[in-house]
């Protein structure tokens, strides 16, 4: 069982900060329009199921016996677990690189300790990743239950997409931050 102290939003005996986890998904106001609303909640559990290990990976699910192998079904090369599909999974490497990030080494479970590329903004560092992450997960999904296969431009364009709608979910004075990540995801496409 994974040791839950290495999770930076939980205390040891498992239960879940929820203050570092709502700073982490800017927690500021309500949303003003309903897909906004949509992405907040989808972000949220998303959130809390990713840094407590919880995601239904093939790992998971093989402990579960409901899958008969962990193979990643994305790269089929290493079990699927969070980390292999956020960082090691050959896709998400190159997606991470496009974006001038170095993930050798990072794994979900240590989000917050991700290494901040000195070009991308430090407000907010962590709900980027977030919203990263949750691009890949989709992704992932699409391919597994919808037989896509979404191209690094595409994620990249998600990514930007979702980075648009967190304008709705963050004080005003901290909107600048969300222009900087739309810049950031074009100029990786
Ligand atoms: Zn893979």
């Amino acid at each position: 069982m994974e040791d839950l102290r290495l999770c930076p939003f939980a205390t040891p005996d498992g239960k879940l900060h929820t203050a570092p986890l709502y700073r982490l998904l800017l927690a500021a106001q309500g949303p003003s329009t309903p897909i906004a609303k949509f992405v907040w909640k989808n972000h949220a559990f998303f959130a809390s199921l990713l840094v407590q290990g919880r995601i239904q990976t093939r790992d998971n699910l093989l402990k579960k016996h409901i899958v008969d192998s962990a193979c990643c079904e994305v790269c089929g090369r290493a079990p699927e677990t969070a980390t292999h599909i956020m960082f090691e999974c050959p896709f998400a490497a190159a997606f991470w690189h496009s974006l001038g990030f170095d993930v050798h080494g990072a794994t979900t479970a240590a989000l917050d300790r991700i290494h901040r590329p000195g070009h991308v903004p430090t407000q907010s560092f962590e709900t980027l990743v977030l919203l990263c992450c949750w691009q890949l997960w989709k992704r992932r999904n699409g391919i597994i239950f919808r037989g896509e296969d979404m191209t690094q431009r595409q994620v990249l364009i998600a990514c930007k997409t979702d980075a648009d709608l967190w304008r709705h979910r963050i004080r005003s004075k901290d909107r600048v931050v969300c222009d900087r990540w739309c810049t950031l995801f074009s100029m990786a496409m």
